[in-house]
């Protein structure tokens, strides 16, 4: 099931699109089964369930994480992750600065824009990413590379006015930073955050089944 997931996803995507498995609450062995059918990118949500899995898989993958970052485990983040795509405040951006630093590390970040501008949700507002991106790029040990956004939980078409106004930003982004990644497009949006130029999309239920 996983496998045949996986391959039918893979072959509906554009060759410049990337799949990310997103895995939280998911076991290593439905991780490798994965990774065997093709997944090269694995998205995780949480700092302490991402260690305890990176001791165990031992196959090559990259690992991004997408979910809410602590102030306190951005160090424990700089020794697994190769991508944050979670990025929304200069706050966690300098404690990354300051740990990745001192592992001799830089870190690829992406910016989680609020596209839904919605109260209790992580992310930027959009009108504050330019901002932040502005303040990131001064940073040594941290480099911006792309854009992220979840969007709210809304039917069918309705995901698509918060994909464009994140795409507006990457658009901004790219122009002015030349990042690369436009995270968006989850199981029931992919299709619709491909059409409107994502070229990461992060995909649980569709690969792995309900939670
Ligand atoms: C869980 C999760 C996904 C995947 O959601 P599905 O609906 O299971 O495809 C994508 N992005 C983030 C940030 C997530 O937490």
């Amino acid at each position: 099931m996983i496998e045949e997931n996986v391959r039918r996803i893979l072959e509906g995507l554009p060759p410049n699109v990337r799949l990310l498995a997103a895995t939280k609450g998911r076991s290593v062995e439905e991780i490798e089964r994965a990774i065997d059918a093709g997944v090269n990118l694995i998205g995780e949500n949480y700092v302490q369930e991402a260690a305890k899995k990176y001791g165990e898989i031992k196959k090559e993958v990259e690992w991004h994480f997408i979910g809410h970052l602590q102030k306190n485990k951005v160090k424990k983040a700089c020794e697994i992750f190769h991508v944050i795509e979670s990025m929304d405040s200069l706050k966690i951006a300098k404690e990354l600065e300051k740990r990745c630093g001192s592992m001799g590390k830089i870190m690829p970040v992406m910016i989680e824009i609020n596209s839904g501008r919605e109260e209790n949700k992580s992310g930027v507002f959009p009108e504050n990413a330019i901002g932040l991106a502005d303040e990131i790029v001064n940073l040594k040990h941290v480099e911006l590379v792309g854009v992220m956004t979840m969007g709210p939980a809304v039917e069918g078409e309705e995901i698509r006015k918060y994909f464009k106004i994140t795409r507006e930003i990457f658009d901004s982004l790219q122009d002015r930073y030349g990042v690369k990644y436009l995270s968006m497009g989850m199981t029931d949006s992919w299709r619709i955050a491909v059409e409107e130029g994502a070229n990461i999309v992060r995909i649980g239920r569709g690969i792995f089944g309900p939670r």
